[in-house]
């Protein structure tokens, strides 16, 4: 049996520097809250739980001068400034490219453009990025662009972990529209190379397992293109999943986890694959 890893599998940037500087924060703070799940990912969730670190929906739920992390998906500007206004040591971990669609949404509206945000509505990252800008105009599918108005000045900007192939129909359809559209792709480099990895892994391997958490969008989508490239596609969250022991039934077995899965949990998936071999 041949065992491929996607190289791009584990933590992506933003994510590791989320996690990590979570971690060095609680063993240095008496306490420390994080505003939402780190990573969606049960099993980082629950590591950091044990540390000490607590998990809020809502700043109102802390007292004053509390330390809070933010995660890597970011929060609206509401957010930091209710922060300020309780007096909150904000430890703010929004990964740089998320802040730069922050700005560059502020910066566009307040020249008068229209925004529209290609991403998934319930996302945190989309949650937080419209709250940058007064009408932002989300949308997930190509067939929300019919519905829209018309505007004179607009502007489209996309979540960083989109799907590119989805995301390069919606910008084709935008621009028939909107003939003038100014369209910025800010799919981060992290999301196309591991969709791309994960798409080319797929065409070779006749079984293929997909790691990360059940609400993770970037784990989701990553399994529907290794499902578009290889008849057998397995989604799972860690290493104990038993869907793992169907492997047996296959030569080439391909494995790409999302970006918020570790690697620790890819090398576990991997050294159970070999096991079950040797039985
Ligand atoms: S996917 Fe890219 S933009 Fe999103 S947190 Fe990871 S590194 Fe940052």
């Amino acid at each position: 049996m041949k065992i491929i890893v996607g190289k791009e599998s584990g933590f992506c940037f933003g994510v590791k520097r989320a996690v990590d500087g979570v971690k060095e924060d609680v063993k240095n703070l008496d306490k420390l809250y994080c505003l939402g799940e780190i990573v969606h990912n049960e099993g980082v969730v629950s590591e950091l739980e044990n540390m000490g670190v607590k998990f809020i929906e809502s700043l109102d739920e802390i007292e004053d001068e509390s330390n809070v992390a933010i995660r890597a998906h970011g929060v609206d500007e509401k957010t930091y400034k209710l922060a300020e206004s309780k007096n909150l040591k904000v430890r703010d971990y929004t990964c740089p490219k998320v802040a730069q669609i922050h700005l560059k949404i502020k910066e566009k509206a307040n020249d008068g453009y229209t925004i529209i945000l290609i991403g998934k509505k319930t996302h945190p990252e989309t949650i937080g990025s419209m709250g940058y800008a007064k009408d932002v105009y989300v949308i997930e599918t190509i067939d929300e662009i019919e519905s829209l108005p018309n505007f004179s000045k607009v502007f489209s900007i996309v979540q960083t972990t989109f799907s590119m192939s989805k995301y390069l129909e919606i910008e084709k359809t935008l621009k028939e529209k909107y003939p003038n559209i100014e369209c910025l792709n800010t799919i981060c480099a992290s999301t196309k190379n591991r969709q791309e990895e994960c798409s080319k892994i797929a065409k070779e391997a006749d079984f293929m397992i997909i790691v990360g958490g059940k609400n993770s969008s970037n784990t989701k989508k990553l399994y529907e293109v290794a499902c578009a490239n290889c008849e057998n596609c397995i989604i799972i969250q860690d290493e104990n999943d038993k869907k793992i022991e169907e492997c047996k039934n296959y030569d080439i077995i391909g494995i790409m986890s999302g970006a918020s899965t570790p690697i620790e949990t890819v090398q576990k998936i991997v050294g159970n694959i070999n096991s079950l071999c040797e039985v």
